[in-house]
């Protein structure tokens, strides 16, 4: 805690007051030191992939390009690295937009059973073509929810490109819906790596990953699921994992659930 102190007088006349400022400096401190390692951490890894980029473009100057064959892998790695580059600036722009609340949540009230099986529907599609199996269950009743389906579609979208890029080969990702007295739990589980015990809190952190190298090479952020975490909040909601490692990873949704009568139809 820092304090200062200020006197006030009229002139030079006596004193006819105090002011004291408490400020709580740790908090303050953490902040700063906060807002030091996020620009430290964009920076970097704004440079890692320039740095790719520049190494493979200066080597498709140096004879690369007459080969055919390599200068096709070249360019797509900077490709790659180009699309990566988009997408975590993107993910930036999310943040600092929840971030300075300039991004509002167009909140309705729809049946979140018929909002999962659209978004299912879409998962099936993409797991086809990568031979991974869809398991869901939801139920079958109406679960009023009042929701942002941008906003949620964002958030399983990238829980699922997780669940999808730490499965196996012909593994199995399951999406479960249940209801209960307040709350609607969504889970979503895969068959992939698990997390450590240790790591399991911090994969909501800013840039937090497990395995860097791995988490890079597979075209991650590192802010997915940072940005998942506060669009539940947003919803009032939280987010949780469970994992065991070398078994497989589920991440719980958890949404305030008001019935029916939220839907303008009274009990
Ligand atoms: P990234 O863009 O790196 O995937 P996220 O914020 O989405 O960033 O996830 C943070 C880290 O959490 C990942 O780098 C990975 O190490 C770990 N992680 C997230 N989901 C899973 C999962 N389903 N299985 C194993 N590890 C996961």
């Amino acid at each position: 805690l820092e304090a200062n102190f200020s006197v006030i007088r009229n002139e030079d006349g006596p004193i006819t007051g105090l002011i004291t400022v408490l400020h709580d400096v740790t908090d303050q401190e953490k902040l700063e030191r906060e807002r030091r390692e996020f620009v430290a951490n964009v920076s970097h890894e704004l440079r890692t992939p320039l740095t790719t980029m520049k190494s493979y473009l200066e080597a498709l100057e140096d004879g690369a390009m007459e080969n055919e064959e390599l200068a096709g892998r070249f360019l797509s790695v900077t490709q790659n690295e180009t699309e990566r580059m988009i997408r975590l600036v993107n993910d930036l722009l999310q943040l600092s937009k929840m971030d300075s609340n300039d991004d509002p949540f167009y909140f309705e009230t729809r049946d979140f059973g018929t909002f999962l099986h659209e978004m299912a529907d879409r998962y099936d599609m993409m797991f086809k073509d990568r031979g991974i199996t869809m398991e869901r269950w939801i139920p079958g009743r109406a679960m009023y929810v009042d929701f942002d389906s941008d906003k949620l579609a964002q958030v399983f979208d990238n829980i699922v490109s997780n669940a999808l890029k730490y499965s196996p080969e012909g593994g199995t990702i399951t999406l479960q819906a249940d209801a209960r007295d307040d709350r609607v739990v969504v889970g979503i589980s895969d068959e992939g790596p698990g997390i450590p015990e240790e790591n399991q809190e911090k994969v909501f952190e800013r840039f937090y990953r497990v395995d860097k190298a791995r988490a890079r090479n597979l075209g991650g952020t590192g802010l997915g699921l940072a940005i998942a975490k506060e669009m539940v909040e947003g919803h009032g909601g939280w987010i949780d994992i469970e994992s065991e490692y070398s078994r497989g990873t589920t991440l719980y949704v958890t949404l305030p659930y008001t019935g029916f009568q939220s839907a303008g139809v009274e009990a």
